[in-house]
């Protein structure tokens, strides 16, 4: 079936229509029809290849939700009509030891996780076209259950940017008394504030936009400190238990380190790229860790989407249309200041794509592009 997405072809170029054969759902497999989709900090590193790993052509978007429109032979758990979302991964070997500890992010099968896009779909060895498309074939082990008391745009974030702070917190044990630190508020970071506070921790968001520090007080945050501000950040030193450092770039992790209070662990999730060099005397001397952590499993998913729906958390979104995603995506790479996250209405895609066959010679031609194995 051909469907229409939007995606690059390269790493400097604007995201724009493209074409592409999706098969049909086959056994164990939905159909989702995409009503909406984040758009993550991850969208701009996959389309401008940060990681070096890009497969092109490149069509992003990992926080889906949308309707079931197909299902394929055996499956049981969702029908025609539901209200479902998709996140990171859309399989996994499912028998690895990770996979059966419900971590499946991080399965060890012969082909690790199926990644939502610029992943290796099993068994065709094909690329995966994520969330900036009209629909998107799932194993059905994949798919959430979006609660009635999350509205659609709400939820998408929850599904990457939601999971992949939550994760971290229950990873640590996060409990009432202990003191979150949140680094970089945007997407990932103003979910890390609500869900911290949800589960009685003591929140100190650190955020270099003067913009959000009023609306991040409103979403919990006990204090919010500027990182750029020497004394502030001074005052705050030896107090954090747990940090979720979402920074998108390489950043000096000395002034985050002095933070942490003995045992404490100073959570990377944010930059993937590398880190400046740094001394780990204060590490040693307080027997801090610094770890890192990939997204969560589809148990956990589940999990804080109903954590979400039942302490009423929602992230702070500003819808837009397919045609803006290109801007949204700019505001990222400038430093997302003054904005939380966009979602994208994904009936401006279907619209599109009717403006295109009623005026084609207005509408923005769309490449074709026939998926192989690579
Ligand atoms: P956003 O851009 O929405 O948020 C990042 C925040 O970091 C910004 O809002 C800003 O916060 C701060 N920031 C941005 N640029 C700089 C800079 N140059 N120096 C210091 N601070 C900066 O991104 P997301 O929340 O969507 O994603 C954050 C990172 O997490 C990305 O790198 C993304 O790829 C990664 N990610 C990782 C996942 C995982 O599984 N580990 C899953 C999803 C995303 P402020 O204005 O408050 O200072
Ligand atoms: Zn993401």
């Amino acid at each position: 079936m051909d469907v229409l997405g939007y995606g690059t072809f390269d790493a400097t170029s604007r995201l724009g229509p493209i074409v592409f054969n999706q098969p049909e759902a086959r056994e164990g497999e939905v159909e989702i029809e995409i009503t909406h989709c984040g758009v993550c900090h991850s969208d701009l590193h996959q389309a401008r290849n940060d990681w070096g790993n890009t497969v092109w052509p490149c069509i992003p978007g990992h926080e889906i939700v949308g309707i079931v429109r197909k299902t394929g032979p055996g499956v049981t758990a969702y029908k025609e009509g539901d209200r479902v979302g998709v996140g990171c991964m859309i399989n996994s070997c499912q028998s690895c030891g990770p996979c059966e500890a419900h971590d499946e992010q991080y399965c060890e099968g012969p082909v690790s996780a199926t990644l939502t896009y610029n992943g290796t779909k099993i068994p065709s060895g094909v690329n995966t076209y994520g969330g900036y498309t009209e629909t998107i074939v799932v194993r059905e082990e994949f798919v959430l259950r979006i609660p009635d008391a999350i509205d659609s745009a709400a939820a998408a974030p929850i599904l990457c940017a939601g999971i992949t702070v939550y994760a971290p917190m229950k990873e640590f044990g996060l409990k009432p008394g202990h003191t979150v630190a949140v680094a970089g508020v945007g997407g990932l970071g103003h979910m890390a504030v609500q869900i911290a506070k949800a589960l009685g921790a003591t929140v100190v968001a650190f955020s270099r936009s003067e913009k959000k520090r009023a609306e991040i007080l409103e979403m919990g945050a006990d204090k919010v400190v500027d990182p750029t501000d020497e004394d502030a950040m001074e005052a705050e030193a030896g107090s954090v238990d747990l940090m979720i450092n979402t920074i998108p770039v390489p950043f000096d992790i000395a002034p985050y380190l002095s933070l942490m209070r003995h045992d404490g662990r100073l959570q990377i999730v944010g930059n993937m790229i590398e880190l400046e060099a740094f001394s780990p005397g204060p590490m040693v001397f307080n027997r801090i860790t610094i770890g890192g952590s990939l997204i969560g499993g589809i148990k956990d998913t589940q999990e804080v989407l109903d954590l979400c729906a039942e302490h009423g958390i929602a992230p702070a979104i500003q819808m837009i249309g397919i045609d803006d995603v290109n801007d949204a995506l700019d505001s990222l790479e400038q430093g997302g200041i003054g904005h939380f996250r966009h979602v994208i209405d994904m009936r401006s895609l279907r619209d599109s794509r009717e403006s295109m066959s009623q005026n084609a010679s207005r509408a923005e031609e769309p490449v074709r592009f026939q998926p192989e194995a690579g």
